[in-house]
């Protein structure tokens, strides 16, 4: 990672919390800006073995990494793992709002109780993290969330209310980008196309239609969306904010 000195003193590791970052493509973002020279603290849910596991190689490249426990369900957990991240790698400089989950089906079968879920994760979490990190970020801080292509082009049935949750963080990313832009803190979001995690597995009863939909035929692998949130990530990248930006292998090509 490009260290941005207005921020940064020489010889002092940038920090990141990377939330969901057990498995899939936050787990590939976790490692990837450790690798990049940052110290990353992660959040998880359930597997706990592969939160330890991440952490474990984080370390392994010299980098401090931190798991945290934080259901983004619960509307506390999300800004309590901003605070605890920052406090144990002492500031944050770069949020990546990764968890999420897919809750899919025709429009009928979908419950209250799953779109309460679902707006809470995919929504809800993001906006308390987002605000958390306001507080505490200095110039040169990024704020990355993770959206979807399927907000440009929903290409099938079944995806409503994934697809209103993810495009709820269009908004939020303009908006705050507006608000945040004047201390020199970038807000952008990431739009994957289908990527081969436990979520979307490239073997699953969805992923003929999904691979023939992008341009290149094959799914996306989590590092290559890493590798677009550690650019964005990065100095490099200061003067991208507001942005939406796919990796799709031209899904909405
Ligand atoms: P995975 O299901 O493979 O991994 C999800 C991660 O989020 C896990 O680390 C999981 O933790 C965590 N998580 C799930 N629920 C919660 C929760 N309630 N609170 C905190 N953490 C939670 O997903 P992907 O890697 O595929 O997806 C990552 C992001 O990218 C999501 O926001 C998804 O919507 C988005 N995306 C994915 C695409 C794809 O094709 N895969 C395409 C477009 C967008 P634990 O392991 O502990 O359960």
């Amino acid at each position: 990672m490009t260290t941005n000195s207005t921020t940064t003193a020489p010889g002092t590791a940038r920090t990141a919390l990377v939330t969901g970052g057990s498995r899939g493509i936050g787990a590939a973002t976790a490692l990837r800006l450790a690798r990049d020279g940052a110290d990353v603290a992660l959040t998880y849910v359930r597997d706990e073995d592969g939160a330890r596991t991440v952490v474990q190689e984080i370390r392994s490249y010299g980098r401090r990494g931190i798991a945290l426990r934080a259901d983004s369900a619960d509307p506390d957990a999300a800004p309590a793992a901003v605070h605890r991240a920052a406090d144990a790698l002492g500031r944050l400089d770069v949020l990546v709002n990764n968890a999420g989950i897919g809750v899919l089906g025709p429009i009928g079968t979908l419950t209250p109780d799953d779109a309460d879920r679902v707006l809470a994760i995919n929504v809800r979490a993001v906006f308390l993290a987002c605000r958390a990190a306001a507080e505490l970020m200095g110039h040169g801080g990024r704020i990355i969330s993770l959206g979807t292509a399927l907000s440009r082009h929903a290409g099938g049935p079944g995806s409503t209310l994934y697809t209103m949750s993810k495009s709820a963080l269009s908004g939020l990313t303009k908006a705050l980008a507006r608000e945040l832009g004047p201390r020199g803190i970038t807000v952008n979001l990431v739009q994957p196309g289908p990527v081969d995690t436990d979520l979307n597995p490239a073997d699953g009863p969805f992923a003929a239609g999904q691979r023939s939909a992008t341009a290149l035929d094959r799914f996306g692998t989590p590092e290559e969306v890493a590798s677009l949130i550690a650019y964005l990530a990065s100095g490099e990248a200061a003067f991208i904010t507001g942005a939406e930006l796919a990796v799709d292998g031209g899904h909405t090509a």
